[in-house]
């Protein structure tokens, strides 16, 4: 099979979702992110017609296909929330940003999984044995959030993150993204986003050949390649397994560059948006190109 890579980096909308696929553009990007509304907020008003067609007549002329963009939800929604009421309000926030995708006709979501809230050292061995069932219960939770929002939604699919584990975030593991999508009633609208920062953190090395292949490996026996819908490439400021989200520029951080080549030439990473969330933004032309300079 031939190369495929579709390489990009989350862009701002600032201004009008379209204006993502215009920065796009600026920087070679042949995929991109966006968030389709204030991330930072929990109501937006909605996409009016005529931004709908902008957008719409925009990426047609851009050539950049609506499978190869990944828009980010809102970091305010929580679909494990501990609480009724603040789930309720994640919920109804998250079937909102699913039809935001659905006007735009785009096929995908992405979104970390969700937190328990339990403040629990992770050092403290004998908390470990209480968090377990917290954790069960809330990627339960999870899952039934994601039941609710596909059944009143059409089209597009909910693509988890994996995380570092930061806090109490669940899905840093390639078991809870499993558990998650094992509850998900239609299999065919559940997918998986692997971020290599958070994967790298989450204590997933992939940093030379052996481990590389060892790791997707794992994962390929846990998740499974058929659900990877898409990939963040960022390069690590905390080392391996230290539950700390903290992205870098590619070949800055502790992953360094071999990874990414690794990537570029893995066809299991065709056809999917692979999108930068690195922290220099003015260098993001530079990443792609480099990327691309990787495939052999
Ligand atoms: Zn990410
Ligand atoms: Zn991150």
């Amino acid at each position: 099979m031939k190369n495929n890579k579709f390489v990009g980096a989350h862009c701002s909308a600032s201004g009008g979702v379209y204006n993502a696929i215009t920065n796009a553009e600026a920087i070679g990007a042949k995929a991109f992110a966006l968030f389709t509304k204030n991330q930072r907020q929990w109501v937006a008003k909605d996409l009016d017609a005529e931004t709908i067609d902008k957008f719409k007549s925009m990426l047609d002329a851009s050539g950049i296909l609506p499978k190869h963009i990944l828009p980010h939800d809102s970091y305010l929604i929580n679909l494990g929330h501990p609480e009724v009421e603040k789930l309720e309000k994640s919920r109804t926030a998250f079937i909102d940003e699913l039809q935001r995708c659905e006007q735009l006709g785009l096929d995908r979501l992405n979104f970390h999984p969700g937190s328990h809230l339990a403040k629990v050292k992770k050092s403290d061995k004998e908390n470990i044995e209480i968090m377990k069932p917290i954790e069960d219960v809330c990627l339960d939770v999870i899952a039934e959030s994601i039941n609710i929002a596909l059944d009143k939604t059409h089209g597009v699919s909910a693509v988890l993150e994996n995380t570092a584990g930061q806090g109490s975030n669940l899905g840093w593991r390639f078991e809870h993204l499993a558990h998650i999508i094992d509850k998900v009633e239609d299999k065919s609208r559940i997918g998986v986003c692997i971020d290599t920062c958070h994967m790298f953190t989450a204590g997933y090395d992939i940093r030379t050949r052996d481990v590389y292949d060892k790791t997707w490996a794992e994962f390929e026996k846990i998740v499974g390649f058929k659900y990877l819908m898409g990939m963040h490439i960022n390069d690590s400021k905390p080392p391996l397994g230290s539950h700390v989200d903290r992205h870098h520029s590619l070949g800055k951080g502790e992953i360094g560059l071999d990874a990414f080549r690794f990537i570029m030439n893995d066809e299991r990473m065709n056809d999917i948006p692979l999108v930068l969330e690195t922290i220099d933004e003015t260098i993001w032309k530079e990443e792609i190109e480099l990327l691309y300079s990787f495939v052999d």
